[in-house]
């Protein structure tokens, strides 16, 4: 398998200069980035060839072998439909998530998405779309620019002082934080191999309150920077399993890399401790009022719960059902979002595609697998929850 795997690497790199957003993170060796581009034809034979010799290699009987069999297996499947889209194939986004994601989402019809949204017409009653009054309810929970980075950096480390008391982090672990603009995404984790992580923070359109431990969770600690810090450490140094120091983001690894980092917050945070830590501690760092806490997140988790309207969005854009703004109508309409965010995801769904299930879908699946193993038990379910951070686990296998 070890043969395979370095195979494997080499054929994601290869793939990497077809596609400037394939490669997310690489920290093996310098000298298998290839220097020249390879045909696709030619990368799809590599692909084929090099699951052919995998399906030769017997399921192992170790438990982490064979998840890494498996998960060897469901890459290479991934590389195969990334290339035939690079080709020009278009997949229906059903088709294309489970591709790629080894998963699909389910369909939500509309009137699901009403239910929820008749209860917040009730706390927002009103003229005009429900969109601009919850819009304009937010508008006092924007931490002020001035602010961003103090209220950030406290955040950041809320979460890895929760993190370090359940998980043992990998010596020398740090990660780095760094605005920018003019982004499809809100925030963006890019892994350095050696334990470092560089968070990026989108500052093109205003960041609410609730942002702050959203993206220091996700981004941060317990999800992206750790989920990778512990694949290099248990994978990678400690087994010398090198596919893990090259992470493909159109493969079914992101499932699992957004569902925890999504998952990661509630883990991190759970229960009334949020509310909490939001009153006693960023609230007032922000300048925004302790006492407004409450209210603005029971209406968050209202909206929420509009997360799957996203998925819609993007399965009928991209299937070509509806036009750029009528998605961007669509999100505005069933997910709240408002009228610059929307534009902003559309932006995502062109660039990103059939990804947007690994967020939502992702983080159900997680949290499902998680809570059945911890079975209600709060430590049990930081431990459960790290041994997936560490092991090659695929979406099909948290079923
Ligand atoms: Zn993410």
């Amino acid at each position: 398998m070890q043969t395979i795997a370095e195979q494997y690497v080499r054929l994601v790199l290869a793939l990497g200069l077809h596609d400037p957003d394939y490669v997310d993170a690489y920290y093996g060796p310098a000298d298998w980035k290839p220097a020249a581009k390879t045909g696709l034809d030619e990368l799809r034979t590599r692909a084929t060839t090099l699951s052919n010799e995998l399906n030769k290699v017997p399921a192992p009987a170790d438990p982490m072998e064979r998840l890494r069999h498996a998960y060897l297996t469901q890459q290479l499947s991934s590389v195969a439909a990334r290339i035939a889209m690079l080709n020009g194939q278009k997949f229906p986004f059903d088709q294309e998530s489970q591709a790629l994601y080894d998963a699909t989402a389910p369909v939500q019809p509309e009137s699901h998405f009403q239910e929820i949204l008749a209860a917040l017409e009730k706390r927002f009653p009103g003229k005009g779309p429900l969109v601009d009054r919850y819009d304009a309810f937010r508008r006092p929970f924007r931490i002020p620019k001035d602010r961003l980075d103090k209220v950030f950096q406290m955040a950041i480390a809320a979460c890895r002082e929760r993190t370090m008391r359940n998980i043992t982090l990998p010596e020398g672990e740090s990660l780095t934080v760094e605005y920018v603009t003019n982004k499809s995404w809100s925030g963006y984790n890019w892994y350095q191999g050696g334990f470092k992580s560089l968070v990026q923070v989108n500052t093109d359109l205003p960041i609410y309150i609730d942002r702050a431990v959203d993206l220091a969770c996700h981004e941060g600690y317990p999800g992206h920077h750790v989920y990778n810090a512990l694949l290099e450490k248990h994978l990678v140094k400690d087994r010398g399993w090198i596919e893990f120091t090259v992470y493909p983001l159109f493969s079914a690894q992101s499932l699992i890399a957004e569902g925890t980092a999504n998952y990661g917050i509630e883990v991190a945070f759970p229960g009334e401790e949020r509310v909490e830590y939001e009153q006693q501690v960023l609230f007032p760092a922000a300048g925004l009022d302790p006492a407004s806490a409450r209210g603005y997140y029971e209406v968050q988790a209202l909206v929420d719960k509009l997360a799957y309207a996203g998925n819609e969005a993007a399965r009928r854009y991209l299937n070509g059902e509806i036009d750029a703004t009528q998605a961007a109508a669509w999100l505005e309409k069933y997910a709240l979002t408002p009228h610059d965010r929307a534009a902003q995801r559309v932006r995502f769904f062109d660039q990103y595609r059939s990804y947007v299930i690994n967020y939502n879908l992702g983080k159900d699946m997680v949290r499902a697998f998680v809570e059945k193993r911890a079975a209600g038990d709060r430590a049990r379910r930081w431990q459960e929850f790290a041994a997936l951070l560490s092991s090659p686990r695929l979406p099909s296998g948290l079923r």
